[in-house]
């Protein structure tokens, strides 16, 4: 009997809680959501893309970079440890999707050889290495509109072309990271009983019914055994006459210890994280700065030509964050080679890396504390503007860079603490256990160094 199955018929469901069962079921209640946050999404848009470039400027508006660069993306990297992927049942480019798809698609299968991540795992490499300098996304307007505008209208195309929530499923960025922190989240969707599940005869949420859709990232409740893919549309709930499907609260960080399955791209990222978050948050800092500055200025072929210096300096950003990632994820595997003999290594990198995602989430954290002060105090600076009062407030960057260091040294703890359960879950060998230990201890601790020098360099 597996764990899912042994805890069966003692979990709380928070499905029951007052009416959120009945509002969830409520035909109406998910599209006024994704309504209501679409034309939220247009006046971002429409913000971003009549403003100044560069908000240094007259004529400069804030307003587009500040909702997402410095609250939304924040509070999605703050929230997850709660509420998982609850975001993408609100979101409006997924739901933009869904509404063309509901006028015409031509119902493709999304193609066998690209179901996997890769793509989304580019996609976000890409955007924060354009982000240093082609784009700057995060302090630009037009470019912060010219984003949005992408994947909205990829996610449309998507869903005209492919079934289904393909562009969720395999291509947004902003999923995939969702769903890696999501294995740490607090709650989990899952059924109610296996058995019910298995005796049913017409599996309501993969056929779907009048009351719910199929389910649209092809997930099937009774062999759900972690959050990744899951992006809680809730049809499922709607569908299954049998009411067999639950929210619960768990001990967070229940999937990375329990699930069987672990996939390469992902793995890759979680150290790829890691890294290009330290990276970023080294460029905040003077010396770590000029380093890098100087170097790449060193490599420019032409001095004058500005654009093609921002191509250049961009092309070395792509480089060096491709080049970080795999060093950090090359570390984990050169250690696994080292102290393991005789096992699978590419297996053991993917499953060991898994322990590696409350550092991640530490690190994404810590670089998200200044944005998220940033935008709570423009909030209130611009809603004492509307009632005639200054309210202004000082962000104390010693404060937050403290507060970074605790992240780094808990998101430190808790890995090694996964890498004690993964290691002990993989194997009941206590040389193996041993060696996975040692593996993940031996990685993290360099990442630690790692983050400490970059941290307690002083900041601009
Ligand atoms: S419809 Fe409900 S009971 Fe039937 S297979 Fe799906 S989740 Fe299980
Ligand atoms: S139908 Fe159910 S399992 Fe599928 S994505 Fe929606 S909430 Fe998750």
């Amino acid at each position: 009997m597996d764990r899912n199955t042994s805890a069966e018929g003692k979990k709380s469901d928070l499905l029951d809680v007052y009416y959120f069962r009945n509002l969830v079921k409520n035909r109406f209640f998910k599209p006024a959501v994704n309504f209501i946050l679409f034309v939220f999404l247009s006046i971002i848009i429409y913000f971003g893309l009549t403003s100044e470039p560069d908000l240094r400027f007259a004529g400069g508006n804030p307003f587009a970079t500040t909702m997402i660069w410095d609250l939304w993306h924040p509070l999605l990297a703050f929230t997850v440890i709660l509420f998982g992927r609850l975001w993408c049942f609100a979101c409006p480019i997924g739901a933009a999707g869904d509404w063309a798809q509901s006028v015409f698609s031509l119902n493709k299968k999304y193609p066998e050889k690209y179901r996997n991540l890769w793509i989304a795992v580019i996609l976000f490499l890409l955007i924060f290495a354009a982000e240093r300098h082609l784009f700057m996304f995060t302090r630009n307007p037009v470019s912060t509109a010219y984003l949005l505008l992408f994947f909205t209208l990829l996610a449309v195309v998507m869903g005209i072309i492919f079934e289904k929530r393909s562009f969720c499923r395999y291509i947004c960025p902003i999923g995939l990271v969702l769903g890696i922190f999501s294995m740490l989240s607090a709650v989990e969707l899952r059924c109610k009983s296996r058995k019910t599940c298995h005796d049913h005869d017409i599996k309501e949420c993969i056929v779907g019914t009048e009351a719910g859709k199929p389910c649209p990232v092809d997930e099937f409740p009774q062999t759900m055994e972690r959050n990744n893919t899951c992006i809680m549309c809730m049809e499922c709930v709607k569908s299954c006459s049998k009411d067999n499907i639950r929210i619960s609260p768990r001990i967070p960080g229940a999937d990375i210890i329990h699930s069987n399955k672990k996939y390469l791209p992902e793995a890759y990222l979680v150290h790829g994280m890691i890294v290009i978050f330290l990276f970023v948050m080294g460029m905040e800092r003077f010396e770590f700065r000029n380093t890098i500055i100087d170097f790449v200025r060193s490599t420019l072929p032409i001095d004058s030509i500005t654009f093609l210096q921002l191509y250049w300096r961009n092309m070395w950003a792509i480089i060096i964050f491709t080049l970080i990632t795999l060093g950090a994820a090359g570390l984990l595997y050169v250690s696994i080679k080292a102290v393991f003999s005789g096992t699978n290594t590419k297996n053991t990198f993917i499953e060991l890396s898994y322990a590696f995602i409350p550092l991640s989430l530490s690190v994404y954290l810590a670089e998200n504390t200044f944005r998220l002060l940033k935008g709570i105090f423009f909030i209130f600076t611009e809603t004492g503007e509307m009632f005639g009062k200054v309210w202004e407030f000082a962000i104390d960057f010693e404060t937050i860079n403290q507060l970074q260091l605790v992240f780094l040294t808990l998101g430190f703890l808790f890995t090694l603490l996964a890498g004690v359960l993964i290691s002990k879950r993989r194997s009941h060998n206590r040389k193996e256990v041993l060696q996975g230990i040692i593996a993940v201890d031996f990685t993290a601790i360099v990442y630690l160094i790692i983050g400490f020098k970059i941290l307690t360099l002083p900041i601009i």
